[in-house]
């Protein structure tokens, strides 16, 4: 990886179009295969804001949200790029210029491009970009890359992305890029369409190894910050006290301040709201498996992901914690409420 600073971009540039903006021929083609609860409004935002000379062809195995995601976007009042059902990942690649994936784990996003590869196997050769935002392991973003790059079908990029669905559909996600420089330009103006923000973080694979490490860094804070609430409530200390210490001291961190796991002390946070919404612990106990899978290849040792892995695991069975924000681990560790 290259050192230096992520190079920011926002959504303040002018994303950069190729064509001519006066031409009536088609002029961008997109897929977007993967209509979760990320992936429908990252397609919705992207429809929306490409102009009607483009067209997008959307896929996911769940039927389900490819009609109600198709009929939402022919629905809305102004413009958007025109919309098409794929009945198929390959489908919805095979003509398209940008080929966007928001898919669950490394598994699917494997099987999608082999499935995808296979099918464009007899087809001519095209300068396809694939650009990946699921969070999985580099080495596996690695090996899709390069099936990508030997079957002459064009790039694929990483970039996984934060500020869950909340940011997904107000457009306002933040994308950790992992390509060679030379491909940003082309990246650019699509990952800004459905975020706000977008680092560079060097060649492919960077960006995964960057939400990696900063998502294992927020499962230990979260948890430690846990801990240390408990410690205090238990020593007779007011939870919102407490909180206020520690956001001025050095234990200040994301879920202390903004996050913070004890019920009331901190308006709008999912503990005040039973730990609903969120951010789910199952999806932390996920990319904390990815982390130690990464560090594994690495070879860097994580003293502390074996607790943190045990503990998240069993949190994200308790039926007191399953499927709540993962700050419920205040919970697991038997907090005061
Ligand atoms: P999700 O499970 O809601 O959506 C995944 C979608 O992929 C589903 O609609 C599923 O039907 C579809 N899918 C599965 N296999 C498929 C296949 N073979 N072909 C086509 N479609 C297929 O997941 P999500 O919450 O949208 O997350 C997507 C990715 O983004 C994950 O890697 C996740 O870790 C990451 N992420 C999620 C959040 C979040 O808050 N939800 C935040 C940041 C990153």
């Amino acid at each position: 990886m290259r050192a230096g600073t992520a190079r920011l971009r926002t959504a303040l540039r002018t994303p950069l179009r190729r064509g001519f903006a006066t031409s009536p021929r088609c002029l961008d083609k997109y897929g977007f295969i993967g209509l979760g609860q990320m992936g429908y409004q990252m397609a919705r935002n992207l429809q929306s804001k490409l102009p009607p000379t483009d067209s997008i062809s959307i896929y996911d195995i769940n039927k389900d949200a490819v009609q109600n995601l198709k009929a939402e976007m022919e629905g809305a009042q102004v413009g958007g790029a025109k919309v098409s059902l794929a009945d198929s990942a390959a489908e919805a690649s095979s003509e398209a210029d940008t080929i966007i994936t928001v898919l669950p784990e490394p598994q699917h996003v494997k099987s999608v491009y082999e499935t995808i590869l296979s099918a464009l196997a007899n087809t001519p050769k095209k300068d396809r970009l694939f650009i990946d935002c699921s969070t999985i392991d580099p080495q596996t973003s690695r090996a899709v890359a390069s099936s990508v790059t030997s079957a002459s079908q064009g790039a694929f990029v990483d970039a996984p992305m934060s500020g869950g669905v909340v940011g997904a559909t107000a457009g306002t996600l933040t994308f950790m890029l992992g390509a060679p420089t030379a491909l940003v330009p082309r990246a650019e103006p699509t990952l800004l369409r459905m975020g706000r923000r977008l680092l560079h973080c060097g060649d492919q694979g960077a960006g995964l190894a960057a939400k990696l490490a900063n998502n294992y860094l927020l499962a230990l804070n979260n948890l430690a910050t846990a801990e240390a609430m408990n410690l205090g409530v238990r020593c007779g200390l007011d939870p919102a006290v407490l909180a206020s210490v520690l956001n001025v001291s050095t234990g200040k961190c994301w879920p202390s301040e903004i996050n913070n796991p004890v019920p009331g002390v901190i308006e709008g946070a999912p503990a005040g709201r039973d730990y609903a919404g969120g951010f789910g612990i199952a999806l932390m106990k996920k990319d904390l498996g990815l982390a130690v899978v990464a560090a594994k290849e690495a070879g860097a040792k994580l003293e502390l992901a074996d607790k943190a892995t045990e503990v998240y695991a069993n949190a994200a069975a308790d039926e007191r914690c399953k499927g709540r924000d993962f700050s419920v681990v205040y919970r697991y560790i038997g907090g005061k409420e």
